[in-house]
């Protein structure tokens, strides 16, 4: 695991999602992992900001667990597992569409789907560090 970079503010999770962004492309699918709180979604917000999402139109879709945001370039899918109870949920939502579709697939909570996480799927962790630090590392 290596880490990416520690936190002290929300604006500062955000910011690190926009550097993120800069080496990532449409079909890759990132893992965000960590508990309730952690910053995924921050990470999420800052990572769509730099192909010219609004920040605010970007949230959790806790109950229809995808949402699909129009990228400057390509599609941002921003997929949230949280409320999932069985894999077939995920069947019939079509994940295929997602996971290897022509856009940008996100998802939090992906340890609920992780037996069909493509083998091209880039795993970042996000934990709280005390207050509000947040580690966030990859791998
Ligand atoms: P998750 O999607 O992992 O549940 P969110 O990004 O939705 O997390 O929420 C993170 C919460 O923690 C927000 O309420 C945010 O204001 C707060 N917070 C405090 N410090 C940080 C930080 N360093 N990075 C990100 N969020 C932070
Ligand atoms: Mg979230």
């Amino acid at each position: 695991m290596v880490l990416l970079a520690e936190t002290d503010s929300p604006e500062a999770t955000l910011a690190v999602g926009q550097q993120l962004a800069a080496r990532l492309q449409p079909g890759d699918v990132v893992a965000l992992y960590g508990d309730l709180g952690a910053g995924k979604t921050h990470l999420v917000k800052g990572i769509c900001a730099a192909w010219g999402i609004p920040t605010e139109v970007v949230n959790s879709p806790t109950f229809t667990l995808v949402n699909v945001y129009d990228g400057r370039d390509f599609p941002v899918y921003h997929i949230d597992a949280y409320r999932l109870r069985h894999l077939d949920e995920f069947f019939e939502l079509g994940y295929e569409d997602y996971f290897f579709g022509d856009g940008l697939c996100l998802i939090e909570w992906p340890e609920r789907v992780e037996p069909l996480l493509p083998a091209h799927t880039q795993r970042l962790r996000l934990a709280h560090a005390g207050g509000t630090r947040r580690r966030i590392e990859e791998g």
